[in-house]
């Protein structure tokens, strides 16, 4: 048997190739058993290899699922939160979803009353935070930034997204910009949990994230242990603008897990109206309050 034509079909494309060449009715000489396809063979070559891939594209699918149940049977899925038997292919409990969102309290927050630690000019409009900081929110918070619980950030983003929907900042010269992390920190953990969060509530706001714009350019000291003061000292100057066009003119909602004493998003936000941005908007899930 000869094929004319490249490339060469296997057994199966062949059987395949042969059903659908009878099928259009594509000339077929019977004398030496030769498959003319000539004009007509890009055409039925292109469609053999598709109809193969979604084969192959099933079969890998039910090999997955197979597997999946497999794990689930060794493992079955627990919700992160009580560790209760789920029976869906979630994460969380629909008891501890209702939780988080019956929980939820939007405060909002501007100026010198509420941000009193800052010394100096204050750079950001206003901060929106969304739970208070209870026990529960810093267990979340830390699975969230340590425990690569990314899911569980994707989430909590979709609820600030459907929340900030109606708010009337989120129009079109709106930019989503999380808190960067350095290079050699987001190395080390991998992924920037402020980035998941925007990934969250991009799903439900129309406004574009850019993640490249603002680099912090300086490796600061993580700010939990230190004073309100230090930790002014320790984020100044440590954020640039590498995309000033991607910012100017533009209302930014800026995303971190937390905000405490404000010193890092008004740093953020000096070098953010440093290159044109219109206004700052600090978007946080929750606030620890520092004494
Ligand atoms: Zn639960």
């Amino acid at each position: 048997m000869e094929w004319h034509g490249y490339p060469k079909p296997d057994g199966r494309q062949r059987d395949l190739l042969l059903s659908i060449t009878a099928f259009r009715g594509i000339h077929r000489s019977h004398e030496n058993d030769v498959f003319e396809i000539a004009s007509d063979q890009s055409q039925v070559i292109v469609s053999v290899k598709k109809f193969s891939q979604s084969l192959y594209h099933s079969v890998f699918q039910f090999v997955k699922s197979f597997f999946q149940i497999l794990v689930d049977f060794i493992y079955p899925p627990v919700c992160i939160q009580c560790n209760q038997r789920l029976d869906h292919r979630g994460f969380i409990c629909e008891s501890c979803k209702n939780k988080f969102l019956n929980a939820m309290k939007p405060h909002f927050q501007m100026g010198k009353d509420d941000f009193y630690h800052l010394q100096g000019d204050i750079f950001f409009n206003e901060v929106i935070t969304f739970w208070d900081y209870t026990p529960d929110m810093e267990q979340l918070i830390f699975q969230i930034k340590y425990q690569r619980k990314k899911k569980l950030g994707l989430l909590l983003g979709q609820i600030l997204g459907k929340t900030l929907q109606t708010v009337p900042f989120c129009g079109e010269d709106c930019v989503i910009v999380p808190v960067p992390l350095h290079n050699v920190r987001r190395r080390e953990r991998g992924y920037n949990q402020s980035e998941i969060l925007c990934k969250g509530m991009a799903d439900y706001i129309a406004a574009p994230i850019q993640c490249d714009c603002l680099i912090r350019c300086r490796h600061t000291l993580t700010q939990t242990k230190l004073t309100a003061h230090e930790r002014q000292e320790n984020v100044k100057d440590a954020f640039e603008v590498s995309k000033p066009c991607n910012v100017k003119g533009k209302t930014i909602m800026l995303v971190d897990d937390v905000i405490t004493t404000g010193a890092t998003i008004n740093n953020c936000a000096l070098s953010l109206k440093r290159a044109g941005a219109e206004a700052i908007v600090g978007i946080a899930l929750a606030r620890p309050r520092l004494e």
